[in-house]
């Protein structure tokens, strides 16, 4: 049997009700998956402080070598790396900005949007303070992710 263990992440860190304004950004990133060329997942991803977006993206197959060594099979860039490689590129400062991730699994629903553990750290790293996602039970939560 296959456990998903996005439940058990997730409740390591503290979490609470997004607000109005995470929950538009919310629904930016879900619109932002629909775009995606990824069957299986579809992610979108939007980096924001406050009321300005700094940068979106969305999962891709055949993904930026950066993840190559992580994706077995059908690599792919993940959501959250496109919109921080981008922001990069910008020369957007992400240092306490926070991210709203959406996922629409293949059945149609959302599923749980909490980033995965190679996205995870390079968030965190890069100064990003919360997440803002669906968690298993497809409830919208904001998790602070930021070690501070
Ligand atoms: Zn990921």
């Amino acid at each position: 049997m296959r456990i998903y263990t996005n439940l058990s992440r997730l409740s390591k860190y503290k979490s609470e009700t997004p607000n109005e304004r995470e929950m538009s950004m919310l629904s930016v990133a879900g619109a932002l998956a629909l775009s995606s060329n990824c069957t299986p997942h579809k992610v979108g991803a939007v980096v924001f402080k406050r009321n300005r977006v700094l940068a979106r993206g969305y999962n891709r197959l055949g993904g930026h070598p950066f993840q190559h060594r992580w994706n077995q099979k059908g690599a792919t860039l993940h959501a959250e790396m496109h919109a921080l490689l981008l922001a990069h590129k910008d020369r957007e400062d992400v240092e306490g900005a926070d991210i709203a991730v959406s996922r629409w699994a293949k059945s149609g629903t959302d599923g749980c949007s909490f980033p995965c553990n190679h996205c995870l750290p390079a968030l965190q790293y890069s100064g990003i303070r919360n997440v803002i996602c669906f968690s298993d039970n497809h409830v919208p939560v904001k998790v602070k992710i930021s070690c501070d």
